[in-house]
């Protein structure tokens, strides 16, 4: 067996069902590191698309979680936009970051639709959308409905009359009955029985060369991604890779291609769902045997297909046709039933995958712990361990980064030290992410970061293997240090000494110790500052840990996973600058009181952090303790985090997290330190128990929280981002 890192270019319906495969059945998985790469977390079952604009399916329906499926196979995936292949160099071109290496490459990154259509003039072209890639397609489709109630909107014409187009058309009266259609067809086309269905629905068959007014919609046949005949490799007419029986590039035994970018030279088929999901298993099983050493098989697709075409609609019955080459046969409601159940049943493959991500444990099932910042420590055993040491005293109130000294020009350097396991399996973007968890800290201090240093674990596999994922982690880092100005001065790597899992990215673990400067006259932000009067706020939405911890049940949304991930990978260091500003206005000190990163305690966490630290300096000075009200309904939550929360998902932190919760009991005069502040949410509902949880749900890369006047915090909640979340007072 030979462990090469196998990459699958394209999250396809023959890479999808050979990913399932592998899930179902882990031995026969590859032994090396194996990586997905694709556009977005989701791919869409084209079979069911003109479906879904007739309104028969929801996106939900049609969706196929990449994230999951690669989760489940024990695959990494990188969302990445793929511009090109050196084949010689074994290297993928990627956007926005260094390409990727393989030693196996397998292309199934469909086609595009081909726009270079002459009747087209500049005027319609600005109103008009290719069907492929299909999630912008249907995006645009969506706002268009709002077009298609008005009282005389512009026609509207799908160009393109081959299956695609009619089927499409056909889809689009049902879902906009009243709307003028139109079909620009080539002489000749399409089909009798296809047109008939056309007139008895309304749809006007014109021909090419008219001007055309209003939106149009290109269903113009396909062709393989450019790039393909760019990066040098045998292409067709339109594009398509040409390869051997064995699915093998021709030339290039290393690589694969299938689907709709790939053709075998001595048995062409045209591009099609059903030739993209018929590769799957010879192309899983050629990918195997390569990894065992053994001669790749031949594959002889049979010389037809059949498809069966959906849309027509009689009254409120649907029906389809069947199509073996030239023949065509119905429309018929039977076909359309038929078409119904095949396609649900290919859904149902992918959604029925067991949720395998429950460990036994001697015989019991248990959670998989949490990773990112929910792998920390709990707040009370860490408090008691410090205290054990003999550090907690010492140090009063650990601040978010701790103050080395001042330099000669007055700067003062500060330093914080974070990290944790993987969150994710694409390294490079673990490397970002875990680079903007460290550096929040110093934010939090007010302080500009200037450099770092990185301790990273690598996973136990083979050295290549090693070099490349530390290649990607490095360069995830100094994409978050460079725009900073900030750069990474130095480092160790360790190696793990358990076994590496699979995929073996998700055993690394990266470790910062970041290094910061306050600008001359900017005062270092502390947690103790809080003053009452203060307004709190919060520079962005919390919800990351427990969307984390149901995607490991395969229970988040990919889009709500998708949202955190881009939110989390987001700089808060462009934050400083406006936020230092107001202090020029005439404020007598710093206008910012106290400041925090929430990360892994929660925000009730860091609050009660805030409050303790600061109620020791009220004391010192003889001043009332303060308390908190916070309005729970203001606080911002991330797209999908409530629900699973009410549902009763939590990060395997949050048990030792709600020990804060007792911050909200009343004390001797009858007032919580910290009080909740509900408007509208009933006492004991399923959103009360939600939002109890998500004030003590952990993140990584969380918000900041400052306090700060409440005139500053009108401006600064004008403004944006901030968020009004609660206000300081005196207890007594
Ligand atoms: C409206 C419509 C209806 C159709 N209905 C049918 C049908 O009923 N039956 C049938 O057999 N065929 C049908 N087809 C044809 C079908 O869409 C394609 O043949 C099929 O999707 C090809 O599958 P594939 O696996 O090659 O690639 P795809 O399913 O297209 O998947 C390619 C994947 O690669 C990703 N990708 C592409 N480029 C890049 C890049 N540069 N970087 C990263 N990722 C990338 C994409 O995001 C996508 O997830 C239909 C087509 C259309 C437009």
């Amino acid at each position: 067996m030979t462990a090469e890192q196998l990459v699958l270019a394209g999250g396809g319906h023959s890479h999808a069902l050979v990913l399932r495969r592998w899930a179902m059945h882990p031995k026969l998985r590859p032994p090396g590191p194996i990586t997905l790469i694709n556009r977005q977390s989701t791919a869409l079952y084209s079979g069911m698309v003109p479906g879904l604009l007739a309104g028969h399916y929801t996106q939900n329906d049609i969706t196929i979680d990449l994230r999951r499926l690669t989760d489940q196979s024990g695959v990494g995936l990188v969302i990445a936009d793929i511009t090109g292949v050196d084949a010689s160099q074994h290297l993928l071109r990627v956007i926005g970051r260094p390409p990727i290496k393989f030693e196996r490459l397998s292309l199934n990154v469909g086609s595009e639709s081909i726009t270079t259509t002459s009747d087209l003039q500049s005027k319609e072209v600005e109103q008009s959308i290719a069907i492929k890639p299909l999630e912008e397609s249907l995006a645009w489709l969506e706002q268009q409905d709002s077009q298609a109630v008005l009282a005389n909107p512009a026609p509207f014409t799908v160009i393109g009359a081959g299956l695609a187009g009619v089927e499409i058309a056909l889809a689009l009266r049902r879902r906009w009955p009243k709307r003028q259609l139109q079909l620009q067809a080539n002489p000749g086309q399409p089909d009798q029985a296809l047109r008939k269905a056309l007139r008895a629905n309304k749809v006007k068959l014109i021909p090419t060369g008219l001007q055309l007014v209003g939106p149009c919609l290109l269903c113009t046949g396909s062709q393989a991604p450019a790039w393909l005949a760019a990066s040098d490799l045998p292409v067709d007419r339109v594009g398509r890779v040409m390869t051997k029986d064995t699915l093998q590039v021709i030339g290039h035994p290393d690589l694969f291609a299938v689907g709709d970018c790939g053709v075998i030279k001595t048995a062409p088929r045209p591009p099609s769902g059903v030739w993209a999901v018929k590769a799957a298993k010879p192309l899983a099983e050629n990918l195997e045997r390569c990894s065992r050493n053994l001669p790749p098989r031949a594959w002889r697709p049979q010389r037809h297909a059949l498809q069966l075409i959906g849309g027509q609609t009689s009254g409120e019955m649907s029906t389809a046709w069947a199509v073996w080459g030239n023949l065509i046969v119905g429309p018929h409601p039977w076909l359309w039933n038929w078409k119904q159940i095949i396609d649900r049943r290919f859904m149902a493959l992918f959604k029925k995958l067991s949720t395998m991500n429950r460990v036994v444990e001697d015989g019991n099932a248990t959670l998989i712990a949490c990773r990112g910042c929910a792998a920390k420590l709990g707040a009370q055993s860490l408090n008691l361990a410090l205290q054990q040491a003999g550090l907690k005293d010492t140090n009063g109130h650990a601040e978010d980064a701790a103050f080395i000294t001042t330099t000669a020009n007055g700067q003062s350097l500060l330093q914080s030290v974070d990290g944790f396991p993987a969150l994710i399996s694409d390294p490079w973007l673990n490397g970002r992410l875990t680079t903007m968890h460290a550096c929040s800290d110093l934010w939090a201090s007010g302080a500009d970061v200037i450099s770092a240093q990185a301790v990273i674990t690598l996973p136990a596999v083979p050295a290549h293997h090693q070099q490349e994922l530390l290649a990607q982690t490095l360069d995830g880092i100094q994409s978050a240090l460079k725009p900073q100005g900030a750069a990474l001065i130095g480092g160790h790597t360790l190696e793990a000494r358990n076994l590496a899992p699979k995929p073996s990215s998700l055993g690394m673990q990266v470790t910062l110790c970041v290094n910061g400067s306050l600008p001359m006259d900017q005062p270092h932000w502390q947690k103790s500052g809080l003053q009452a009067g203060d307004v709190l706020l919060m520079s962005r939405a919390i919800g990351s840990g427990v969307l984390f911890a149901a995607a490991m049940e395969g229970k988040t949304q990919p889009q709500d996973l998708d949202a955190a991930l881009e939110q989390m990978a987001t700089s808060q260091a462009p934050l400083l600058t406006p936020l230092r500003a107001l202090g020029k206005k005439g404020e007598p000190s710093s206008p910012i009181h106290a400041c925090t990163d929430i990360t892994g305690f929660g925000l009730l966490g860091h609050l009660s952090e805030m409050l303790s630290a600061s109620n020791t300096h009220q004391q010192g000075l003889g001043l009332p303790p303060l308390r908190l009200t916070i309005d729970v309904e203001a606080i911002p939550h991330l797209a999908g985090a409530m629900q699973l929360l009410e549902t009763g998902f939590a990060s395997t932190l949050a048990p030792e997290n709600r020990r804060a919760w007792q911050w909200l009991d009343p004390g001797a005069n009858g007032k919580a330190p910290i009080e909740l502040k509900f408007k509208d949410v009933v006492p004991g509902s399923a959103e009360h128990r939600g939002l109890l949880e998500l004030i003590v749900d952990p993140q990584t890369c969380g918000p900041l929280l400052i306090a700060c006047s409440s005139r500053i915090a009108s401006e600064l909640a004008t403004n944006g981002p901030w968020h009004r979340v609660g206000i300081v007072d005196v207890s007594e």
